[in-house]
């Protein structure tokens, strides 16, 4: 063992009899009581010295190598330590590791024990993710993918840059008239020259074809598309991901200030669409039989940003499997103007042969 403190753990002090941590990643102080010669093993505890030679220096006659081992076993099990004898020696190239050396720092809170920031960090670098629609929620969702370090992105949309777009999707500036897929390629090879971008110029309609080619060479898909709607172009992109066991996040619908957050949809583990669709439409419109896409709706631009924002830690559980994913059978709702998420239940259907995973 070459026990090191994990890099988003700051020592605060290290008293005669305790010693005090900070976690930024959960924001709180952890104590532990400890005698002098605890200190000063933490403070050897550099990850290039094992614990015989932290022993050795220690030079305690009544330490033992196996009280030593306890000690900093207890520290690795709270994540405020990591064992760096068995780390996987992840290395990345230097402009990508100078770019994202804060995040790794962030990553490293969210790795479970066994795993370091920089596994995480790696599993996005290899994951390789579909994004279908480059408007306004697609555009800044493609650019957050490249932007924490996703390696592999495909994006497909068949739309020319209009006027009209550039509230809202604003890496378009002065590229009027041009393809979005092929903009949005030149603005991430300047975010993030490591994220390799495949582009197609296509639409997504019920049986698209180009979906067979696509589907199995990706680890995810994000639906950005929200024509005729978001509920239709969920629901074929399902269809299409379901038997292929690819989890789909559809990630679209905003309103004003408003931006929701739907469920995310994992083939076999958690509700389907079709099941999610039905517990939606059973509530009562208040608009009687105006349907919401017959309605007049602004789009304020943080909507659009904020909604790749709420979506990007789910997809990183999903991408990295760092934490088990918290929006199955739920979906959420986000109010930019109180800062108040409202998140509700959408359980699977007892029966459902689609949501069980039998279909
Ligand atoms: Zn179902």
């Amino acid at each position: 063992m070459h026990p090191i403190m994990r890099e988003h753990i700051t020592l605060i002090d290290a008293g005669p009899s305790s010693m005090r941590f900070y976690c930024c990643h959960r924001a709180e102080v952890v104590t532990y009581a400890i005698d002098e010669v605890g200190g000063r093993a933490v403070s050897l505890a550099d990850g290039r010295r094992a614990l015989g030679d932290i022993l050795k220096q220690l030079d305690k006659q009544d330490l033992t190598h196996s009280d030593l081992e306890a000690f900093f076993r207890g520290l690795i099990d709270d994540n405020i330590f990591r064992d760096a004898a068995s780390d996987s020696n992840v290395e990345f190239g230097p402009n990508y590791e100078a770019r994202l050396k804060r995040q790794l720092v962030y990553f490293s809170g969210l790795a479970p024990a066994g795993r370091t920031g920089r596994d995480i960090q790696d599993s996005l670098l290899r994951s390789r993710v579909l994004i279908v629609g480059a408007g306004g929620g697609g555009s800044h969702m493609a650019v957050q993918l490249a932007g924490v370090g996703v390696g592999n992105l495909t994006i497909v949309d068949h739309d020319r840059v209009e006027i009209g777009n550039l509230g809202r999707q604003i890496f378009y500036a002065g590229r009027v008239g041009e393809l979005k897929v092929e903009v949005l390629k030149s603005v991430i090879e300047n975010i993030s020259p490591e994220t390799a971008v495949t582009t197609h110029v296509e639409k997504l309609t019920r049986d698209a074809e180009w979906l067979g080619e696509i589907l199995p060479k990706v680890d995810l898909v994000i639906n950005c598309a929200d024509y005729p709607s978001m509920d239709e172009t969920s629901r074929w992109l399902f269809d299409a991901c379901y038997p292929r066991k690819i989890p789909l996040i559809p990630a679209g619908g905003y309103n004003g200030h408003m931006t929701s957050v739907p469920p995310t949809l994992i083939p076999g583990n958690s509700t389907c669409w079709h099941c999610y669709e039905k517990t939606t439409a059973k509530k009562v419109s208040p608009f009687g039989k105006l349907k919401l896409s017959e309605m007049k709706s602004g789009v304020f631009l943080p909507a659009t940003v904020a909604m790749a924002a709420l979506q990007m830690p789910e997809i990183v559980r999903v991408l990295t499997g760092c934490e088990a994913p918290r929006f199955i059978n739920r979906r959420g709702e986000f109010d930019l103007n109180t800062c108040a998420l409202r998140v509700e239940e959408v359980p699977p259907t007892p029966g459902c042969r689609t949501c069980e995973g039998t279909a």
